[in-house]
């Protein structure tokens, strides 16, 4: 149990990746505070779930990523109810795809605040407790698409390109105090939000559903398959062990080979 004694929030962790990130952390452990919207009982199914498997606690907060007031609270009250918080994984995150002249601008502001601008709330309402304890991980979840663009994801790629360039900044900021800042940029994984593209992709690019998937989607990623959750999880547990204490500032990727053509 590496990171028994430890304690995590990770944003957007109801579904996806971030559940698959919670359910490591604890596993190795750490107690969890998980956030996102979704069914109630359902959410309370795998809050409960998490204590009853590791045997560490596990809260629910249901901050709205959009609102920075919202998520300042949500740090304190993550902070006052499990002692101080040590690991912060903002994760949450949201897609839209269109070209550019039809980019609804509600959908813009809308991947900004929960792709970037969250993530600049949660840190900024972190980093006081990690640079007091000298000892912090803040993990952002980026994408493929913090490093390369794809058509008809201008917000989506703005946002993540925002994203490596804070955890570049805070790396900088915190380095002498024990604390790392990085992110992790997966290729696609197979999750309710790349699902959720499929149906708009078929309408921008006049494709059938197996088109997408073969020829948009893993046409981008030499390996030819998705990546897990469990795979992007495990790579989240590492930078949180001591072994990854000199990782920081790096932009790690996790994509099947998707950035290095
Ligand atoms: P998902 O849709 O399964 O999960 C997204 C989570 O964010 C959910 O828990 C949802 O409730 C939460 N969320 C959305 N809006 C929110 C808001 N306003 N306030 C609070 N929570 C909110 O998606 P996922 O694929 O697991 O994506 C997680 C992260 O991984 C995102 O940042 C995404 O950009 C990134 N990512 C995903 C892929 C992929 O292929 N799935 C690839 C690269 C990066």
């Amino acid at each position: 149990m590496s990171l028994a004694k430890r304690r995590a929030l990770v944003t957007g962790s109801t579904s996806g990746i971030g559940l698959a990130i919670a359910r490591a952390l604890a596993k190795e452990g750490a107690d969890v505070v998980i956030n996102g919207f979704g069914d109630k009982a359902a959410i309370e199914t795998e809050r409960s779930k998490i204590e009853k498997e590791f045997g560490v606690k596990a809260f629910y907060n249901g901050a709205d990523m959009t609102k920075g007031p919202e998520i300042e609270a949500m740090i304190a009250d993550a902070q006052s109810k499990m002692g101080s918080l040590d690991i912060l994984v903002n994760n949450a995150g949201i897609q839209f795809v269109s070209p550019i002249e039809n980019f609804p601008p509600e959908k813009w502001d809308a991947i900004i605040a929960i792709n970037l601008s969250s993530a600049f709330h949660a840190i900024r309402a972190a980093v006081p407790g990690m640079k007091a304890q000298k000892w912090g991980r803040i993990i952002n979840t980026a994408s493929a698409h913090s490093l390369v663009a794809s058509p008809f994801k201008s917000a989506y790629v703005a946002a993540k390109h925002g994203l490596a360039g804070l955890t570049k900044t805070v790396a900088l900021e915190l380095a002498t105090f024990g604390v790392t800042a990085n992110c992790i940029s997966p290729g696609y994984v197979w999750t309710p939000l790349v699902e959720r593209q499929v149906p708009d992709t078929m309408k921008a690019r006049s494709m059938t559903r197996e088109q997408v998937i073969s020829d948009v989607m893993l046409a981008a990623q030499p390996t030819k398959q998705f990546v897990t959750v469990d795979q992007v999880a495990s790579l989240a547990v590492y930078l949180c062990s001591d072994a990854a204490a000199q990782i920081t500032g790096a932009n790690l990727s996790i994509d099947g080979g998707w950035t290095a053509a």
